[in-house]
């Protein structure tokens, strides 16, 4: 989708990712919520996880959380979370998972 921010990153600048495979991408957050916060989106735009009616881009994209995690060195501990909608907190209307890690979590 053009003029879309996250379908830039995803598919722009290889050197600004953490990860990446032929279906999604990963890249370090601009305001880190933890020392590790790494954001995993599919290549293609998908606006929310509502809209993710494919199944097979759902487990690519539950497998890539998986390495991205790894690649970003918090393998064993981190956090993943989805803000679906504007009303749970979603800025960015690109489906993106948070990886959180690097420091401990309450609740
Ligand atoms: P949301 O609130 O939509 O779930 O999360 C959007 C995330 O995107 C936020 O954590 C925010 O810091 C991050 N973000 C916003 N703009 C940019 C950007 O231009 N580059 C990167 N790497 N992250 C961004
Ligand atoms: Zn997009």
């Amino acid at each position: 989708m053009e003029n879309c921010l996250f379908c830039s990153i995803a598919n722009g600048d290889p050197d600004k990712l953490v990860w990446q495979n032929d279906t999604a991408a990963a890249f370090n957050d601009i305001h880190p919520k933890a020392p590790v916060h790494v954001l995993v989106v599919p290549k293609r735009h998908v606006e929310k996880l509502d809209d993710l009616d494919d199944a097979e881009l759902a487990g690519q994209l539950l497998m890539a959380v998986r390495q991205a995690a790894e690649a970003a060195g918090v393998k064993g501990a981190y956090r993943v979370m989805v803000n679906n909608g504007a009303p749970a907190g979603q800025v960015v209307e690109h489906l993106h998972f948070h990886i959180l890690g690097g420091r401990r979590f309450e609740a």
